[in-house]
């Protein structure tokens, strides 16, 4: 994974998020913090108590959805495949913006339109 504007591999200021699509895990990016804050907004409106979890099924549509809105407000995107160990192979997204003040933009945008987003969804269904 670099970054196409550059052209780092490690984690630089263009990198808005990388995210794990076989695990289902946001790994790193400035967009994690919103999509915790996401996450436990969803928690508290839509589980019964703070020990709840949503249903695996759930959870995968929720990763989806939200990696799609952060697929929309990317100015661009690198999919790689990691199958450095057999059985064990892990397919990456990782979206990018062309400057800082875009990430910090691109968050901004997240956090207005997270839950708007995600509850257009059928599947949170209380
Ligand atoms: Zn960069």
């Amino acid at each position: 994974m670099s970054c196409p504007y550059c052209a780092s591999d490690d984690g630089c200021e263009h990198l808005l998020l990388a995210a794990d699509v076989a695990w289902g895990i946001f790994e790193a990016g400035e967009l994690v913090p919103a999509i915790e804050e996401c996450n436990e907004k969803l928690s508290a409106k839509y589980l019964e108590s703070a020990d709840d979890n949503f249903t695996a099924e759930v959870s995968k549509r929720l990763f989806q959805s939200i990696l799609d809105l952060a697929a929309s407000i990317a100015d661009a995107e690198e999919k790689f495949d990691i199958h450095d160990r057999p059985g064990l192979s892990q397919a990456y997204r990782v979206f990018y913006c062309s400057s800082p003040q875009r990430v910090s933009d691109a968050c901004d945008t997240f956090a207005q339109h997270c839950i708007d987003h995600v509850e257009r969804q059928p599947f949170l269904a209380r």
